[in-house]
């Protein structure tokens, strides 16, 4: 029995539907801070709770028979871990230490935990490779490289296996537009760009065009959150059968501008999206992509949504149908 920690939350509900989908056994832990039960598939049990609570956690693990965890729960705004930083340090790092004292109690020993390409910071143009240095700009990078940093002293120490998954910008949606991104407020670009095309925003503003790379506006690697939930199990696997722990980077290997997206959305959706350059969003670096050679080499993972277009059609069916999230 696999507990997904954060199951209700966006990238969280969309692994736990890929496992159900799958056969694979899941208990969904959430808080239901930032989650919606509504994304909960029936007949998956969900314990709502905190990381935090070690007891909750411990009893769950019990009474499930949980032998792995995946971790989504966090906090995962760059823009307010820079402006509130004690939420950030105190849930992500405070919260992963419980969720660890809790899981070495009951000797559940493998651990996927949601890492970030937030922790490699500003790497320059290039690809970015999973022995680039690791010096995040921001807050919340800083705590995710700070977990992986536990998990590897406590490898040593206590055993944990684990593998980080590096993400670059996760997007998109299910393939059935039942479930899909919804964050209250929504701070991502892609789900922003479509609530303008849905009518529920009135422009997207682009935060810096002066930024060093072709167009002026930051570029990222988006990455499909079904591909994404699919290297999950992969990696879980991988340790059940006696992995080692390990890192891996997943994006796609293509840079795209926040102005490629949006012009992608206008062709996507055909409805034109109205714009405004803003100020710079304290803790961005200019470009993130990945080289994601190294999953496809070792769990050989490959993404099914490689395009742009795809992704954003993906997400389109969601916030099309959806345009008030989760809320009726
Ligand atoms: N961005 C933007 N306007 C928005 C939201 C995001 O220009 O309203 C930019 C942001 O500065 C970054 C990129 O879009 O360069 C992706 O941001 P997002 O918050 O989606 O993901 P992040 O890269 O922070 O994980």
């Amino acid at each position: 029995m696999i507990l997904v920690t954060g199951g209700a939350g966006y990238i969280g509900s969309h692994c736990v539907r890929e496992l159900k989908e799958r056969g694979i056994d899941v208990v969904v832990y959430d808080n239901l801070t930032t989650g919606h039960i509504e994304s909960v598939p029936e007949g998956v049990p969900f314990v709502k709770g905190d990381i935090f609570d070690v007891e909750l956690l411990c009893e769950t693990f019990a009474k499930y028979g949980v032998d792995s965890v995946i971790h989504f729960a966090a906090y995962s705004l760059v823009g307010e871990s820079m402006v509130n930083p004690a939420k950030y340090y105190h849930n992500n790092v405070a919260g992963t230490l419980a969720l660890l004292d809790a899981m070495i109690a009951e000797k559940v020993g493998y651990l996927v935990f949601s890492s970030s390409a937030a922790t490699y910071g500003d790497c320059g143009s290039g690809l970015i490779t999973e022995d680039s240095p690791q010096n995040p700009t921001s807050v919340y990078g800083q705590t995710k490289l700070m977990m992986e940093q536990f998990m590897q002293d406590y490898d040593k120490a206590y055993g944990l296996k684990y593998v980080a998954l590096r993400y670059f910008n996760a997007a998109g949606a299910h393939v059935s537009g039942e479930i899909g991104e919804a964050h209250n407020p929504e701070s991502h670009l892609i789900p922003i760009i479509l609530q303008v095309a849905n009518g529920t925003r009135g422009h997207i503003g682009i935060y810096g065009e002066d930024y060093p790379t072709p167009d002026g506006t930051c570029v990222r690697d988006y990455i499909h959150i079904t591909d994404l939930a699919d290297a999950h199990i992969r990696a879980l696997d991988y340790l059940k059968s006696g992995g080692k722990s390990t890192y891996y980077n997943l994006g796609n290997g293509n840079g795209f501008s926040v102005k490629e997206v949006i012009d992608m959305t206008e062709k996507v959706t055909g409805l034109p999206i109205k714009r405004e350059v803003e100020a710079r969003r304290a803790g961005d670096p200019p470009t993130l992509v990945a080289s994601s050679e190294k999953i496809r080499r070792e769990l050989g993972w490959v993404p099914k949504y490689d395009s742009l277009e795809s992704i954003i059609s993906s997400a389109w069916k969601w916030h099309s149908t959806h345009p008030r999230g989760y809320s009726k």
